[in-house]
Parts: C-alpha cells; structure tokens; sequence
C-alpha cells in the first residue's frame, strides 16, 4: 500500500531541539526515523505540541548503544528514553509489529514484537495521530487518511473500533480527549462502540488510569471533557462515587481560567472536589455517638478515598492533600480571627480557601459571607 505523501516545511522554532537531535542523530546511524503522533497532529493545526514522539527501525538496545544518557523502560511497551536534564527527556519508540498477545478478553498482555513503519501504523489508534514526519524530506507520511481527518475535524479509529477498544479500553477515553481538543466529531462507529464497551474500563489498572486522569482534566477544555465522559458513560468508571454537580462545573471553568492565565494547577483540587459529596454523604451516614467531628470527618474521607483508589490510583501525597482540603473545610467555616489569622500561614490554606470559595459559588450559597471574610482577610 502507497501512502500519500505530503511535504510540509513546519516553523522550525516550534519543533523541539532535542528531538530534532535525537531524530537527526538515529538517522545518521543509518536507521529510518520519524516524529510521529500528536505532535504532527498539533503542528498541521498550528498549535505548539506538549511532547514529541519519535518512532524508529531502532530496537531499544540499538538506541541505546547510540546515546549516552538513555535508559530502556516500560514492559508492555519497551521504550526508550534520552535524558537531557533531570526533568526532561525524548521517547523512542521501536516500530511495532501487527500482531499482539492478548488475554482471554482481548486486553494486550504483550506487545514487544518490533515491525515496519507500514505495521507501526496500523497499532495507533486514530488516524489523527497515525501520522509521520521524516525531518529529511520534510514529508508527512500518511496511510490511514489522518491528513483528510484532521481537515475535515473528525476523529475516526484505525480498524475496527470494537477490537481496538477491546484490545486497549483506555482509547476510549483518549477519543472523548481528543474529540474535544481537535473540536473535532467522532466516527458514528466510534460513537456506538464506546456507549457499548464503556464497562471494559473496570479492567484499567488504577495505575495507568490515574495519568489518563490528569490529561484529560488539567486542560482548557476540561469542562467538556467532563460532559463527554458523562454522555457516553465513561465517568462512572473513573469516579463512580461521583455525580453531576454545580460544584464541579464550576471547578471545571475555574480550572480552565487558572489554565490560560498561567496558574498551577494540582490534582488533588480535582480529587477533592470530585469526591467531597460523596465525603459528606458518608460523613452523614456515620454513627455519631461519642465521636468528634474531626475523627467523623478522617473516618468518612478515608472510606471514600480507599473506594476511588480502587478505580484511580491517587498517591500518597495527593490523596492526604485532599484530606486537608477537606479536613480545613470546617475550621474555614467555624474560626474566630485570632486563629483564622494562624489559618492563613497554614500552606494549605490557599487551596482549603479556593475550595471554599467554589462551594460559595455553586452549592453552598449561604457561604458567601465566609467567602468573603477570607477574601478580606487576605488583603
Ligand atoms: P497528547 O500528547 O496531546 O496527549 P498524543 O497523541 O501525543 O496526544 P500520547 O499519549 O503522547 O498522545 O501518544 C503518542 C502517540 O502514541 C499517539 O499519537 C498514538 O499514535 C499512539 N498511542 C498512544 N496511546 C495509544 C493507545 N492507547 N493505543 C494506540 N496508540 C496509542
Ligand atoms: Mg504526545
């Protein structure tokens, strides 16, 4: 099968220089190598890419061989990764080959056979991201019309939709993400697969789910990543504890400002608001006799924690940063000044105070006025 062949001469400033060196570097081994995936899709729509993906006819021990400063990770998938500081580093990945080792329910167990860039392609998911890029002839290699796709803003699956969710149900997710990122629609077969296969989610590990979590809501466009997940059915098997709220629509929108001003933003705000009704029914189911507030109040949130881990991995640090949201929420609501002004040094006052203030806004109108003596105070 021909591809169609494309050149294109992308701005040159928007290409990492690292991964330029690595692409160039490979090459000049005598191996064949390409930029590869989202960062192709992002540059034809002129937005900047997060990161760039390199796919190569490298194994992982030839990559290796030629840099310095690389290491071979992952078991599903062996890639490669070129260190160059101790935060950053390029992926390469070795071409994959056709066929996959599946389990009884068809979710790849083993995936490690290194192929062509003919049979890499066909392991993608969508045909968005099933784009190449060779640096040397400035040519986008396309076989699956990812270029057509990408023109006419529809996200459409490499294959058949049913296998390919069956064999990794993560691409569900990834199709609601970039649904919304690209502003794009899906394949009606995308569309009716997911609704049907939504439940292969339950099969996730915690782990891997809990990356997926952060790309999909520490974006501009979170809030509509939300509907979708909602709409289709995916939600419930990432959060089943958590339900529609006016609380999280207005984190959401939050979120997305602090986004495109700049902000940080952490997950744990996310965790917390996700959960916190589900924190206060459970809080409200407890027995009350002879306990204090606060040991109600750790009862309920360890509970509700153990439960979502049980979807999503939430680590250590994360999980008892929710705690504290939470936990502050109460003395945020009940404090004379002396200590309100103790409050404030407190490190996580700033998140328990924007939590607050959020709840003011949606579900908890009557705090408005305690909203605004934390505003006040501040100043
Ligand atoms: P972004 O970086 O904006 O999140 P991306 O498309 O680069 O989007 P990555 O997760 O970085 O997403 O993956 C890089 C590429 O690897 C994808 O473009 C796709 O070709 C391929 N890929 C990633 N995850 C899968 C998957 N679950 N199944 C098949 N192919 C995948
Ligand atoms: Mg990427």
């Amino acid at each position: 099968m021909n591809p169609v062949r494309q050149t294109i001469h992308f701005d040159k400033n928007l290409i990492d220089k690292d991964a330029l060196k690595v692409v160039n570097t490979i090459a000049k081994a005598g191996f064949e190598v390409y930029l590869v995936g989202g960062c192709i899709r992002d540059l034809l729509l002129g937005y900047k890419p997060k990161d760039f993906d390199i796919a190569t006819s490298a194994t992982p021990e030839q990559v290796t061989k030629i840099f310095k400063r690389s290491r071979i990770i992952g078991r599903r998938f062996r890639l490669v990764h070129i260190m160059f500081s101790a935060r950053k580093y390029i992926e390469v990945a070795t071409f994959r080959a056709g066929k996959v080792q599946t389990s009884g329910n068809g979710v790849i167990i083993r995936d490690n056979y290194y192929g062509t860039l003919y049979e890499d392609v066909f392991r993608r998911d969508f045909s968005v991201n099933g784009l190449y890029y060779d640096i040397t002839k400035s040519e986008v290699i396309d076989y699956v019309g990812g270029l057509e796709d990408l023109k006419s803003s529809v996200i459409k699956m490499i294959g058949n939709p049913t296998e390919r969710f069956e064999e990794d149900p993560v691409r569900m997710i990834r199709a609601i993400r970039f649904k919304v990122k690209l502003n794009a629609s899906l394949s009606p077969e995308i569309s009716k697969s997911i609704s049907k296969q939504a439940h292969l989610l339950a099969n996730i590990p915690p782990a891997r789910l809990y990356e997926e979590i952060i790309k999909l809501f520490h974006n501009e466009k979170s809030i509509e990543v939300y509907k979708g997940l909602l709409k289709f059915g995916l939600l419930k098997f990432l959060f089943s504890q958590t339900h529609e709220s006016s609380f999280i629509d207005a984190t959401l929108i939050n979120t997305s400002k602090r986004i495109q001003s700049g902000n940080s933003v952490t997950p744990a705000f996310l965790f917390a608001v996700f959960l916190w009704a589900a924190q206060n029914k459970r809080y409200n189911e407890l027995n009350k006799k002879n306990k204090s507030h606060i040991d109600l109040m750790i009862k309920a949130s360890e509970e509700i924690i153990k439960r979502q881990t049980q979807q999503v991995m939430m680590p250590r640090w994360l999980s008892s940063r929710v705690k504290d949201i939470w936990m502050m929420q109460y003395q945020l609501e009940n404090c004379n000044l002396k200590k309100a002004k103790e409050l404030i040094n407190n490190p996580r006052f700033r998140m328990a105070y924007d939590f607050l203030v959020l709840r003011s806004q949606s579900i908890d109108p009557d705090l408005k006025e305690k909203a605004e003596f934390w505003t006040t105070l501040q100043k």
